[in-house]
C-alpha cells in the first residue's frame, strides 16, 4: 500500500510526495526517526533493534505486521512513516533468468520526480549476483562507457542503495514468512537469491564513498541481510586516495577497471588516469588491506577491438600485474548507438585469455548475460557471439584452477 498525503497538498503536475520511507535506513537513521516522533531515549536503542529485524529480516511493508511493538508505537510510526520500496517501473525477465528492474526512488522533494536507476540480477548454479548503482549517471568520461556520457544527476543516498537490495529480495520472494509479490521469480532450481553483490552499475562508489559505506554496513550486518563483506565487490575507475579506506572502512572485494596497459592509452580511455596515473593506481592496489591469494584484486579489462586488444598488451598486462593477488576478468564490450568502438574479435579475445591464462592466472571472459532484456549494467550486456567450445573449456579450466593459481 502506498502512503500518500492528499493530493491538494501538491501541484497537480507535480509528483504526490510520500511519507520518508525507513527502509534503507542506517540504525543511526532510525535512532533520528524515533526521535522526530517523541520516542524517549532510553527506549529508543531497543526499539530500533526491533525495527532493524522487521525490516531487514523479514522485510515487512505494514507498520502493522510488527507484532513485537505495541499497537500505540506502530500508529505513531504508520503516521510519520512509510515502509515503502521504491516502485518497480519495469521489470524484464531474460530466457536466461537475468532480471532487470527499472525503480523510481522516492521524490525528495516538490521538483523531484524521483531518480530512476536500473538494477540487474543475475542468477547463476551457486551463486545470485546483485549489479547495484552508486550514482545517478557518472562524472567520469570513460570514452567507452555509455554512462560517461551522461551528467551526473546526484549520488544515490544509502538508503536508495541499500533499497536496491531490498527490491531484490522481495521481487526473489526471499524474506522469511512473506509472501512473494505476484509475478516473482522465486528460484526453485536450485539457484541462489542474492549472495553477492557489484557495484558495477551506474557511477563511480569511491565519489560515493559515505553513501556507499553506510550501505554497506547495512547490507553486512548480521542481524539483517547479513551479506558477508567478501561477497561484495566494488568497483573502481580508479580513484588512488580512497583505495585505502576503502579497504580499511568497507573490507569488501576490490575490482579495478584497468582496460589499458599504457598511459597514454588509459588517458584516452579512462580520463580520470591523467590524475591517478597506473603506477600509482598499481601503489594502491598492492597496499589494499586484507590482500592475500584469497582475498585478490579483479582487474577488469575491457576488449576494444585493435585499440587494446593485442598479443604484446596481453603480455604487458601480465607484467603489470606481477607480485599482485589478482583475477582478471575480459569483458566483451557492450557496444551503444553512437559509441566509436567496436567490441575485439572472438579469436582476438581467446587469444588474448590465453596469453593471461597461460601466466597463471584466471582470467574468465565475462559470458554475455541477460542479452535479449539488455540487462542494463554496460558490461553486462553484450551483443558477442558465444563463446566457443574451446573457449568454455578454458574457462572452465581457469576457474577450477583460481584458488591454486598463484599470482606472485
Ligand atoms: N564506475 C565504476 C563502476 C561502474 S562501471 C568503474 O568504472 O569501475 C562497471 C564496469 O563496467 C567497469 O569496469 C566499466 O569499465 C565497465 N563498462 C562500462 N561500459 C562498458 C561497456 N560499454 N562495455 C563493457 N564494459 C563496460
Ligand atoms: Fe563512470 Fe565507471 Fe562509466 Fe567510467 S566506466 S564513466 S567511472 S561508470
Amino acid at each position: 500500500m502506498t502512503a500518500s498525503v492528499p493530493a491538494t497538498a501538491a501541484p497537480a503536475a507535480e509528483p504526490v510526495l510520500r511519507r520518508p520511507s525507513l527502509v534503507g535506513r542506517t540504525r543511526a537513521g532510525l535512532l533520528e526517526a524515533l526521535a522526530e516522533i517523541g520516542v524517549p531515549e532510553k527506549e529508543r536503542r531497543m526499539r530500533v533493534g526491533q525495527l532493524w529485524n522487521w525490516i531487514y529480516h523479514y522485510g515487512v511493508r505494514e507498520f502493522d505486521a510488527m507484532t513485537t511493538i505495541g499497537k500505540g508505537l506502530r500508529g505513531q510510526l504508520a503516521e510519520r512513516f512509510s515502509l515503502d520500496l521504491p516502485t518497480v517501473t519495469a521489470e524484464q525477465v531474460s530466457t536466461d533468468g537475468t532480471r532487470k528492474w527499472l525503480m523510481r526512488m522516492p521524490s525528495t522533494g516538490p521538483h523531484d520526480r524521483g531518480a530512476e536507476i536500473e538494477c540487474v540480477y543475475i542468477p547463476e548454479v551457486d551463486r545470485g549476483t546483485l549489479c547495484v548503482s552508486s550514482q545517478v549517471g557518472c562524472t567520469l568520461t570513460c570514452t567507452f562507457c555509455h554512462t560517461g556520457t551522461q551528467r551526473l544527476v546526484r549520488n544515490l543516498k544509502t538508503e536508495e542503495i541499500v533499497a536496491q537490495v531490498m527490491v531484490a529480495r522481495d521481487r526473489l520472494g526471499d524474506f522469511p514468512n512473506r509472501k512473494a509479490p505476484d509475478g516473482a521469480f522465486v528460484p526453485n532450481d536450485g539457484g541462489r537469491f542474492v549472495s553477492n553483490i557489484v557495484f558495477m552499475g551506474m557511477g563511480e562508489p569511491l565519489y560515493n564513498f559515505d553513501g556507499v559505506r553506510d550501505a554497506i554496513g547495512v547490507i553486512t550486518d548480521d542481524q539483517g541481510l547479513s551479506l558477508g563483506r567478501r561477497r561484495i565487490t566494488v568497483s573502481t575507475s580508479g580513484v588512488v586516495p580512497q583505495i585505502g579506506p576503502l579497504g580499511e572502512e568497507m573490507g569488501t572485494m576490490l575490482a579495478i577497471s584497468l582496460h589499458a596497459v599504457r598511459d597514454d592509452l588509459r588517458n584516452e580511455l579512462v580520463p580520470l588516469n591523467k590524475k591517478y596515473p597506473i603506477k600509482d593506481l598499481l601503489d594502491a592496489c598492492r597496499n589494499y588491506p586484507g590482500l592475500s591469494n584469497a582475498k585478490r584484486i579483479t582487474f577488469e579489462y575491457v576488449m576494444l577491438k585493435g585499440v587494446n586488444d593485442s598479443d604484446a598488451e596481453a603480455r604487458e598486462l601480465v607484467r603489470l600485474l606481477k607480485g599482485i593477488p589478482a583475477k582478471i576478468n575480459l569483458i566483451p564490450f557492450n557496444p551503444w548507438p553512437g559509441t566509436k568502438y567496436e567490441c575485439s574479435d572472438w579469436d582476438r579475445i581467446e587469444r588474448f585469455s590465453e596469453i593471461v591464462f597461460r601466466a597463471g592466472y584466471a582470467s574468465p571472459v565475462r559470458t554475455p548475460r541477460g542479452r535479449d532484456i539488455l540487462a542494463a549494467c554496460g558490461q553486462l550486456k553484450s551483443e558477442t557471439e558465444k563463446l566457443s567450445a574451446r573457449a568454455r573449456l578454458m574457462l572452465d579450466e581457469a576457474q577450477a584452477a583460481a584458488p591454486a593459481v598463484a599470482a606472485e
